[in-house]
């Protein structure tokens, strides 16, 4: 049963990637507005691709530090890398060197250097931003590969969504978080009234599903389900709707795979822009009625929305 209160933080969640969740939380910040967009992906953000937001600011975000070896100081003992933990200390040509997607910032070399030719350095080639799309205000950012901290990029995008939010006087965020259940997904969630789970019908899919469901209920926040692609797999997409029945989850959408998701794309829109009479876009019209007018009182466990 729906409610009258009005929606504040939707969460789009899957618990494995490639699911379908940024095309569908794209689509659904297309719809209706004005609304704000967080882009809490922040590993892969790329629903900036679909919205292509202008962006009005651009701010550097500061991650972990991360070991530098001195090469004029080292004396090349190998102490360093007889230490580190996690294989992040190099040996090649002679040369003891850090790989920055491997070391941690544990400074354990730092410390165990007996030649004093281990520093730390901040990195600080992330930024997150804030501008205007279409149909709203969007915050997203992009983590540097290799950069870590990603749960605190998502607080910061977070934060600023709600900042927007007080200032432009909307009622909706919607955030696209990222997959899997790790500190960033919990980072996206935490807070929000409604978490739409976006899966699709295999058995790993499935199974993540299950996952996030359990960490959506740790944290008190109702769920949704919506099954992409639901066509591609009869039988198990039955399975996931059974087991939708049993915990008394909201099943509120069934996309079918059609052609005109990825033409869209390709465009640069959502579906429901390229092709509003397409049947996926149907169905995401209708399971934006239900989830957009969802209220955390509104829904029981033995009732469907
Ligand atoms: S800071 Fe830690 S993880 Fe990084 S290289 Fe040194 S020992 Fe390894
Ligand atoms: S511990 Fe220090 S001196 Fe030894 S190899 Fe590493 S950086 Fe060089």
């Amino acid at each position: 049963m729906l409610g009258s209160k009005k929606m504040k933080q939707i969460v789009i969640l899957s618990g494995k990637g490639g699911t379908g969740k940024t095309s569908l939380a794209a689509a659904l910040a297309t719809i209706d507005g004005p609304l704000i967009v967080a882009d809490c992906d922040v590993d892969v953000a790329n629903l900036h691709l679909l919205l292509q937001p202008e962006d009005e600011k651009q701010v550097r975000f500061t991650t972990g530090a991360k070991a530098v070896i001195n090469q004029s100081l080292c004396t090349r003992c190998g102490a360093c890398m007889d230490h580190c933990r996690f294989d992040a200390i190099l040996f090649h040509d002679g040369r003891f060197t850090v790989s920055v997607t491997s070391c941690d910032g544990c400074r354990l070399c730092m410390h165990v250097c007996p030649a004093d030719a281990i520093s730390m350095k901040e990195s600080n080639n992330s930024f997150w931003y804030t501008g205007s799309f279409r149909n709203g205000w969007m915050v997203h950012a992009r983590l540097a590969p290799g950069e870590e901290n990603s749960g605190k990029l998502v607080n910061v995008v977070r934060e600023q969504s709600r900042m927007l939010q007080e200032k432009r006087g909307v009622d909706t965020i919607l955030i696209d978080g990222p997959p899997g259940t790790g500190c960033p997904a919990i980072s996206s969630m935490s807070g929000t009234d409604l978490a739409v789970l976006v899966t699709e019908p295999s058995r790993s899919a499935f199974h993540d599903l299950i996952r996030v469901k359990e960490l959506t209920d740790r944290f008190h926040i109702p769920s949704a389900v919506v099954i992409n692609k639901y066509d591609l797999n009869g039988q198990i997409t039955v399975e996931i709707a059974e087991w939708c029945g049993r915990e008394g989850i909201p099943l509120v959408g069934m996309i079918p795979f059609e052609p005109e998701v990825v033409e869209a794309m390709l465009h640069c829109k959502t579906v429901v822009e390229w092709a509003p009479e397409s049947t996926a876009a149907k169905e995401i019209l209708s399971l934006h009625q239900q989830i957009f007018k969802f209220n955390r009182m509104g829904i029981h466990k033995e009732e469907e929305i």
